[in-house]
């Protein structure tokens, strides 16, 4: 089901140009028209959904595989020796297209991109606390 007025709804209907590189049944693969580095791809799911949570259960294999067929595709045509999978899902998180997406992005030493700053826990407890929370909502 797509949705009318979703961005990338309109590039699985055609009705917007994209540079595709990989398609099944359930996932297609595209440039992003605003790379971070030339050849940052976008995995999507044909299903409009809305982000991590809406993903069909039986998508996951394609979507992997797609990862893996795509960022390996990526990585040989652009030389990269590394590449980062991202999803964002929610504003906060920096999600700007409601339709759920793996960002596939090149990289390669030196290329000045930093990662995202880490702060260990205040101790031990602290970690172990916050485990707990989280395992209470599984
Ligand atoms: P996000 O911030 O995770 O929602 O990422 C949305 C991505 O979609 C951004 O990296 C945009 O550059 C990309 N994008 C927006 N419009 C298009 C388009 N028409 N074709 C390809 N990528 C697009
Ligand atoms: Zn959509």
């Amino acid at each position: 089901m797509l949705d009318k007025d979703c961005l990338f709804c309109k590039i699985l209907r055609g009705e917007i140009p994209s540079a595709q590189i990989y398609e099944t049944p359930a996932v297609l693969a595209f440039l992003d028209i605003a790379p971070i580095r030339p050849g940052h791809a976008l995995v999507i799911p044909k299903a409009h959904v809305a982000s991590l949570w809406e993903l069909p259960a039986d998508i996951g294999g394609d979507l992997v595989t797609a990862l893996q067929v795509v960022g390996r595709a990526v990585r040989e045509a652009t030389g990269a020796t590394g590449v980062n999978v991202v999803m964002n899902n929610g504003a906060s998180a920096g999600q700007l297209v409601l339709h759920a997406h793996f960002h596939v992005i090149p990289r390669a030493e030196g290329d000045g991109l930093e990662p995202w700053p880490g702060a260990p826990y205040a101790d031990m407890a602290a970690m172990t606390r916050m485990a707990e929370t989280i395992r209470t909502r599984i």
